[in-house]
Formats: C-alpha cells, structure tokens, sequence
C-alpha cells in the first residue's frame, strides 16, 4: 500500500519536473537534472520496495529546490542564446549540429539508465533498442559481459526468438528458460549462454519508443520485482529521452523564431527599402541552399518592375533590369498570379524569367518565387538552384515568412512616403509648399552661414493670369501652372537648388551657393524660357504666358529670413510695375 502511494507520487513529482523542463530549461539540465532526480526516485523507491519503510512525501522537498535553482540559470541560457539568435538559427547546418548535439545527450541518459539498472540487476547484458525507419529495433546503447555482442543488431517483429513477441507491437517478454543457441537473439554473434531474458517496452506520449533487453545466464534469474523495476525504468527513460528531443524542437523553434524576429526588427527599422532588400541578400542565400537570388520590385505606377538585388551564378547580367510585367515570361506571369510558386524547370527548352535576351543558363534546375507583399504583390523573390526539387516545405514556409515581413514592411514605408508627400508637397504641381519651402529655406541659410556661401531667394508670379483662367477655364489654368512649375523644377539644379509653390501663380527658387550676379544670369535664362513655352487651349490655340521675378540675396539684402522673403517679394512687385515679364533685384 505504501509502495503504491509512493510510487504514484513520484510519478506525480517526476512528470512535474518533466513539465517544467520542457518548457524552461536547455538539454544539457535535462540529463543532468533528470538523471538526477531519476536516480533518486529508484534508490528511494528501492529502498522503500525492499525494507519496506512507510512512504513520505516530504523526503521529496530539497529535489524541488534543487529543480527551481537549474530552472532558473536554463531560463538565463535561453534568453542569452535568444537575444543572441543569429541568422544562422535559419540555418539547416545549424539544425543538424544541434541535433547531433542531442544525440550525444540521449546517448548520455541510455549509459546512466543502463548503470541504474546493472545497480540493481546483476545482468549479464543490459541493452537499449530503438526504433529504425523500417519497422524493426536497432541496438543504440548497451552493456555486456560478453565480448561477442553484434553492435549492428535490428530486430524485426516476427523474426527471431524476441522478435516473435514484438509481431504486434512491443511488449513485455519474460523468458526463465531458454535453452536456444543465443545468436537467436540476433544481437549475439555467439551463443553466449543466455537462459534468461525480460525486455519492457520504452513508450512515452501513447508511442512505442524501443525496448530495454536485459538478460542473464543463469535460468530463473529475473523475479517480479525486477520485472516490475525494469517496467518503471523503461517508462522513466522513454519520458527522459521524448522530453528531451521534444524540448530540442521546442529550442530550435524558439531560436529560429527570435532569428526572424532580429531580421524583422531590421526591417522595421529605418524604414527604407534599401535596408530591407540588402538584409533579403544577406539572409536568404544563407539559410535557403541556393545557386541564385534575383529579386524585384513593382515601380509606382504598376506597370514595370525593376530587378533591384541579384546574388550568386551569373546573376550580373540581371542587376537594375527594367522589364514590362504585361509580358508573358516567368516573373511577369507570377505578378499577376501573387501567390507561392515552386517547381522544376522544363528540361527542353529555357523559361524566360524576366527578358527575351537575358542569359540563357541550362545549369538551373529548379526554382521558388514568392511574391513580397501582404494586400497586393509589391515585388518576388526568385530564388534558383542547380539541383532539381531543390526547396522543401521548411524552405518554402522560411521564405514565406521572410518575403510577408519584407512586405508589411515595404508597405508601411510606401505609406509613411505618401503621407509625407502629402504633408510636403503641393497636390497640383508636386512642387513643395509653402510651409515646406519655409523650413527649406531656413535650413538653406544655416548652411550658406556656415560655409559662408551666398544665397539667393527668387519669388515669381506668372503674369495676367486671371486672363488665363477667364479666357480657357480653370482647368486649362490648372495645366498651364502645372506646366510653368514643371518648368522651374527643371531648369535648376537638381537636389541643389529648390523649387515651391508659394501661393496660387507664385513660385519661389531658392537658389544655393548664386550671388547676385548668378542669380541674375539663372533667373533670365528661366524667364526666356518661359516665355517661349506654348499651351494648347481646350479651343486649339496656342497659348503663352509670361512671368515675372524678384530676387534678394541674403546678407548682401538681408540678414534675415523674413526680411529676405519681403524684399524679393518687394523686388516682384517693381518687376510688376516696370511692366512684367521681367527681372528685377531688391
Ligand atoms: P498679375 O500679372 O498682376 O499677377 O495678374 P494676375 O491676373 O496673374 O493676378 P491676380 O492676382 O489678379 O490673379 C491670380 C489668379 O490666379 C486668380 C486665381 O484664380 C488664379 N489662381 C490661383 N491659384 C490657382 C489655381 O490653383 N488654379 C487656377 N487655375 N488658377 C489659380
Ligand atoms: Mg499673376
Ligand atoms: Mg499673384
């Protein structure tokens, strides 16, 4: 009665401690702290079966301690190795090392199960078998008084003298008398003499995981206890080694899982395009296998798509290629399809991925394309391999998830670019506004202090308009302060100079590093220009318009910004009276 009561609580106490290493601690406590606790329960359970002592659950307690100090330097472990998790984590090497890693651990938990059980039962083998892919038991780890084990021993179910036991599943086999030549055990090479044999079944989560074989050359050896001893031996050791291979699964996710997330963090980052295509080149080819990435994106107007990053075998040919997606090649069809696509390669003849004279490779044998992109594709992934069938689900689900992050994010910075746009520029002309050509113009003068350069401010204001919208429509006003704005934004110096739209037919330049003299010369230039530039009225006319500038330049007018703005403003209006269509400065 004590024995049941204490056995039942150290299954309870041990399936706690299972729990709880599973979700917090790393492999290397596991066999420790299992074993540990392992070894501990089958002393005192040993004891307890033998002398017969009264069950007390409070012997328990320095374990539980002992199990909270190993929880909480895992928890650190973890957390080290996750803020850590490089994107190597994405990785398959990474993924077979650290299953080697665990092999050698399982490995670690059959040797100490195998010298409890010699502890206890003085057997002349004690051998651990695990399951093969073809149904049968391979003998993993072992111990033996005899030197004539066959290391490389399966048994099959249905074959052999244990075998005929297994035919339908594992079971507990215990033999008193076997008066057999032992090669029939299949893991003798000679006839070791064996006349005794039990095995019980190591099963954990509903599974059948292999099978402790521990026999004897004596007949009648074994007793029930030690039936019973082993039965609980197996079942402790098949609940040892699933946790530890489930708590290696559960890692490896949390490690892969916290290596996406470093990558998305990246992505989000600094929103930019840029950053996110170049962190794509540096990831992908590193943990998917491939011979070649290619990867474009959708221009802005939804009709063309650029090949922005290309990486691996003659991939150079690709980099910054424009190309149509009306066409009927590869990448264009998978814009319009927008969803996942892998297969091989047709052997006759070459798929055209992108254009008609792109190289022509036959060494490509498979490929994966994935649109980047949540609501709409934004752009694909296109990643190619030498070998056929070369991307499996785990590939295929890793590159999902990389091009749906890349996606969201790209989203989010066209987004934030349009509301900027919005914020900064003028609906009509796309020039900037006023309350933007006033933080321009400031910072611009900053700068020309500080590098003592000199700048001009120039103020302009197409002449009669009114006339123009009276005589044509509004809308036909509209083209022309379209066309007089496009105009200015050309004819200065790109991403040097600036052009805004100061108010209804008014323009400002702000023109960096110009003196008086510079300015003059620009400025003339561009009112000629303008004067030369022909409308078609909605009627068929031929429409011209004519402006009028200002200009100030500060520290030679002004030394101010407010100043400076009056008094090419001031500058404007003598242009104006002096008879339009002409410069004038303060
Ligand atoms: P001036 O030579 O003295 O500058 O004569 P003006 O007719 O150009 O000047 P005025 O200030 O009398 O008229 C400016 C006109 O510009 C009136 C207004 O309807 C028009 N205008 C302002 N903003 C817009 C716009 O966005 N679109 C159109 N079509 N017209 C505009
Ligand atoms: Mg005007
Ligand atoms: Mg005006």
């Amino acid at each position: 009665m004590h024995n049941k009561k204490l056995t039942s609580l150290c299954c309870i106490c041990l399936l706690l401690s299972f729990g709880f290493q599973f979700f917090n601690q790393p492999y290397n406590i596991i066999s420790t702290g299992t074993l540990t606790f392992f070894f501990t329960l089958l002393l005192v359970s040993r004891r307890a079966i033998h002398k017969k002592e009264p069950a007390d659950p409070f012997i328990y307690q320095p374990q539980t301690s002992k199990i909270k100090t190993l929880d909480y330097q895992s928890q650190k472990h973890v957390s080290e190795e996750v803020a850590e998790a490089p994107i190597s984590a994405l990785g398959s090497q990474h993924c077979q090392n650290e299953w080697k890693l665990i092999e050698k651990e399982i490995d670690q938990i059959l040797d100490n199960s195998i010298k409890i059980i010699r502890n206890h039962i003085d057997a002349h083998t004690v051998a651990i078998f695990f399951p093969t892919s073809d149904a049968g038991y391979k003998l993993r780890r072992y111990f033996s008084k005899s030197d004539c084990i066959n290391e490389n021993a399966v048994i099959y179910p249905g074959v052999g003298i244990i075998g005929g036991f297994f035919k339908d599943g594992l079971q507990q086999v215990n033999l008193h008398e076997i008066t057999n030549d032992s090669v029939n055990l299949y893991y003798y090479l000679d006839d070791a003499g064996i006349r005794s044999l039990m095995a019980s079944p190591i099963s954990a989560d509903n599974l059948q995981r292999g099978t402790i074989i521990v026999d004897s050359t004596s007949r009648n050896f074994f007793t029930n206890e030690d039936h019973a001893f082993l039965n609980t031996a197996a079942a402790l050791l098949g609940q040892a080694v699933y946790n530890t291979y489930l708590y290696t699964e559960h890692k490896l996710e949390h490690i892969r899982l916290a290596a996406m997330s470093n990558i998305e963090k990246v992505f989000f980052r600094d929103l930019s395009i840029d950053t996110i295509l170049n962190k794509m080149v540096e990831v992908i080819p590193f943990a998917i296998p491939c011979d070649r990435l290619t990867i474009s994106i959708k221009s802005e107007n939804g009709n063309s798509a650029t090949i922005l990053r290309t990486w691996g075998s003659n991939c150079e040919a690709f980099n910054n290629f424009k190309f149509p997606l009306n066409d009927k090649h590869l990448i264009p069809l998978f814009y319009s399809k927008n969803i996942c696509i892998y297969r091989n390669f047709s052997k006759d003849h070459h798929e055209t991925r992108y254009f008609d004279d792109e190289p022509k490779d036959t060494l490509f044998n498979s490929f994966l394309a994935v649109p980047i992109g949540v609501d709409s594709c934004r752009g694909i992934l296109f990643i190619e391999s030498f070998k056929r069938n070369a991307f499996n689900d785990s590939y295929k689900d890793l590159i999902n998830r990389i091009a749906i992050s890349a996606g969201l994010a790209i989203e989010k910075i066209l987004i934030y670019e349009k509301a900027k746009e919005l914020a900064t520029h003028d609906g009509l002309t796309s020039l900037y506004n006023h309350r933007e050509f006033q933080q321009i113009l400031q910072d611009e003068i900053t700068r020309s202090i500080r590098y003592k350069d000199p700048l001009s401010l120039v103020i302009c204001d197409i002449d009669y308009f009114k006339k123009v919208n009276d005589t044509w429509g509004h809308q036909f006003g509209d083209s022309v302060l379209k066309g007089v704005a496009s105009y200015l934004d050309s004819s200065i110096r790109n991403n040097i100079d600036t052009a805004s739209r100061y108010g209804g037919e008014e323009f400002a330049l702000i023109l960096v590093k110009t003196d008086k003299n510079a300015a003059i010369e620009t400025v003339e230039r561009i009112r000629q220009g303008i004067s030369k530039m022909e409308f078609k009225s909605p009627s068929g006319e031929q429409v011209r318009v004519s402006m009028s500038f200002g200009i100030a330049v500060y520290g030679l007018h002004a030394k101010r910004i407010d100043e400076l703005i009056k008094k090419a403003d001031k500058a404007l209006y003598r242009a104006k009276e002096n008879g339009r269509n002409r410069v004038e400065i303060f």
